[in-house]
C-alpha cells in the first residue's frame, strides 16, 4: 500500500520557484503587495511591466494559499448565474464584468504563453456535471443564460455526458470549451519569476505584521524591516488571518479537500474524461475531479475531515467508475476559500492608497489575474475604476456559524455517502 502524504501534489509537482529570501533591510517603492499569490503576483507583474518599483511580501511560500492548493480549472465567469450576477451589479456593470471573465482563459493561457509558464496547460473545456432534478435544472437555466450573452457553451444531454465523463453518474453536463486545467502551484511560481524577470522584488518567509499610515504614505512592517509605499495592496484573501481579526473580515473561509492517486493505467485512462476536461458538480457539497500530466486522478470536495473525506472519496470514486480495480491516494491537502456574502471579488478601496481584494469565492486563477492586472493598471493611473466592485464588502452576519454550518454539512453529507456505501 503506497504511503498518503498528508501535502499537496501541486506543490511536490510543480517545477521549481525562484529563489526567494525573508525581508531583512528597510525598503523605498511604490507599491507594497501583501500576498504571493495569483492576485499577488498578477499585481506586481503588470506594476513592473510599466516601470513602477514593486515589492511583494509574503509570510511562508508562493502560493502557499489558494492559489497552490487549488483543483485548477481555469473557468470563465463568477460564481453566479449571469441573471444573479445582473441583478447583483445592475445590468451594465454585471454585462461588463460577465464579458471582461469570459476572456479571463484567453488571458491566462496567453500569459503562461507569454512566459513560457510551466504549469500544464490543458485547454481542453470543463463540465459542470448535473447530479438530479435540481443540478438538471440549474445547468438549464445557466445554460440559457449563457447562450443569451454569446457564450459558446453547450448544454450535453445525459448520455453526450456520460460517454464524456465516463461515469453513469450524471443526467447532463455544461461543456464550456473556453476554459481548461492548469497545474495551479506551476502558475504561482511562473508568475513569480515572470514578476521578477520584470522587475519586481520578491520576499518570502515575511509575515506582515503591522500597517501604518504615516503622512500620505504607507508603512508596512516584518520582523526585522519596514517598507515605506504610496500604495499597499493587502492580496491575502482567505489567508488574511495574519492581520485581520475575525471580526474584520468580511468573507466566510470555507474548507475544500483533495486528493491525488496514484498514475493510472492507460486503460483506466482510456474511460475516465477521456477529453482531459476538468470537471466539478452541481451538488450543494461541491464535489471535482480532473487528472494531472501523469494520469493521476485528483479528487476534491468541500469540508476537511480528514480521513473520513479520504473514506468518502475512495467509495465515491469507485460508484463513478465502478471499473477502478483499487483506489489509493497518494496525496491529500485542504485549502480555505474565501466566500464573500454576495459570492462576488471585490477591490475595496479601505483608505487613501490602501487597497484589499478578497471574496473570488472559489473562483480564483482568471479571476485574480485579472484583479490583478486592473489594479494594476488602477494604481499606474492607468484607468478610474477596476470592471470589479468596488464598494466595500458587506458585513457577514453570523459569519462563525455559517461556517462551521458549511463544515457540519460536508461532514454529514460524506459520513452519509461513506456509511450508505460502505453498509
Ligand atoms: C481548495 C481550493 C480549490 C479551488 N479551486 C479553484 C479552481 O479550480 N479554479 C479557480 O479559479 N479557483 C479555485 N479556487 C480559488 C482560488 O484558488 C483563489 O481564489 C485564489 O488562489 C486566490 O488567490 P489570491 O492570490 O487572492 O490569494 P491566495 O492564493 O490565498 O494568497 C494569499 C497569500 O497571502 C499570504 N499572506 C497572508 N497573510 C500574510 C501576511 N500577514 N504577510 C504576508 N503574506 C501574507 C498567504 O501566505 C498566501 O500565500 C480554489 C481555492 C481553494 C482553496
Amino acid at each position: 500500500m503506497s504511503e498518503l502524504m498528508c501535502d499537496s501534489l501541486w506543490r511536490a509537482s510543480a517545477p521549481k520557484g525562484p529563489e526567494l529570501s525573508p525581508l531583512t533591510e528597510d525598503l523605498e517603492v511604490d507599491v507594497v503587495i501583501i500576498g504571493g499569490g495569483f492576485t499577488g503576483l498578477s499585481t506586481a507583474l503588470h506594476l513592473a511591466k510599466v516601470g513602477k518599483k514593486v515589492v511583494v511580501v509574503e509570510a511562508k511560500e508562493i502560493g502557499f494559499g489558494g492559489s497552490g492548493r487549488n483543483v485548477g480549472l481555469a473557468n470563465a465567469g463568477v460564481w453566479l448565474e449571469p441573471n444573479q450576477l445582473d441583478a447583483a451589479l445592475g445590468r451594465e456593470a454585471g454585462g461588463a464584468l460577465y464579458d471582461m471573465l469570459g476572456k479571463g482563459p484567453d488571458y491566462v493561457y496567453g500569459l503562461i504563453e507569454q512566459y513560457q509558464i510551466e504549469c500544464e496547460p490543458v485547454r481542453k473545456g470543463t463540465l459542470h456535471a448535473g447530479v438530479g432534478k435540481q443540478g438538471l435544472a440549474q445547468l438549464q437555466r445557466r445554460y440559457q443564460q449563457m447562450a443569451e450573452r454569446g457564450s459558446p457553451v453547450k448544454l450535453l444531454t445525459a448520455s453526450e455526458a456520460q460517454q464524456r465523463i465516463g461515469s453513469k453518474s450524471f443526467n447532463s453536463a455544461l461543456f464550456d470549451p473556453r476554459a481548461g486545467t492548469i497545474q495551479p502551484m506551476g502558475y504561482a511560481r511562473g508568475l513569480a519569476h515572470a514578476a521578477l524577470k520584470e522587475g519586481a522584488q520578491l520576499f518570502d518567509q515575511s509575515p506582515v505584521v503591522g500597517i501604518e499610515k504615516l503622512g500620505s504614505r504607507w508603512q508596512i512592517c516584518v520582523a526585522n524591516a519596514k517598507v515605506m509605499a504610496d500604495q499597499v495592496v493587502l492580496a491575502a484573501n482567505a489567508y488574511a488571518d495574519f492581520f485581520l481579526k475575525p471580526q474584520e473580515r468580511k468573507f466566510v473561509p470555507i474548507s475544500y479537500s483533495q486528493m491525488a492517486t496514484k498514475p493510472l493505467s492507460a486503460s483506466e485512462l482510456e474511460r475516465i474524461l477521456p477529453g482531459k476536461e476538468g470537471l466539478w458538480d452541481t451538488c450543494m457539497v461541491m464535489s471535482s475531479f480532473r487528472l494531472d500530466n501523469q494520469g493521476r486522478l485528483i479528487f476534491g470536495g468541500m469540508g476537511n475531515t480528514g480521513t473520513m473525506h479520504t473514506d468518502w472519496a475512495k467509495q465515491r470514486l469507485k460508484d463513478l467508475y465502478p471499473f477502478l480495480s483499487k483506489v489509493e491516494f497518494e496525496y491529500f491537502w485542504s485549502g480555505k476559500i474565501a466566500y464573500s456574502d454576495d459570492h462576488l471579488p471585490h477591490c475595496q478601496v479601505l483608505d487613501q492608497g490602501l487597497f484589499s481584494v478578497s471574496g473570488y469565492s472559489g473562483r480564483g486563477i482568471c479571476t485574480g489575474t485579472l484583479m490583478g492586472k486592473e489594479l494594476a493598471e488602477l494604481l499606474a493611473g492607468q484607468r478610474s475604476q477596476t470592471t470589479f466592485p468596488m464598494d466595500t464588502l458587506g458585513e457577514i452576519s453570523m459569519r462563525e456559524m455559517k461556517r462551521v454550518f458549511y463544515e457540519v454539512s460536508a461532514h454529514t453529507y460524506h459520513y452519509g455517502q461513506r456509511t450508505h456505501v460502505l453498509g
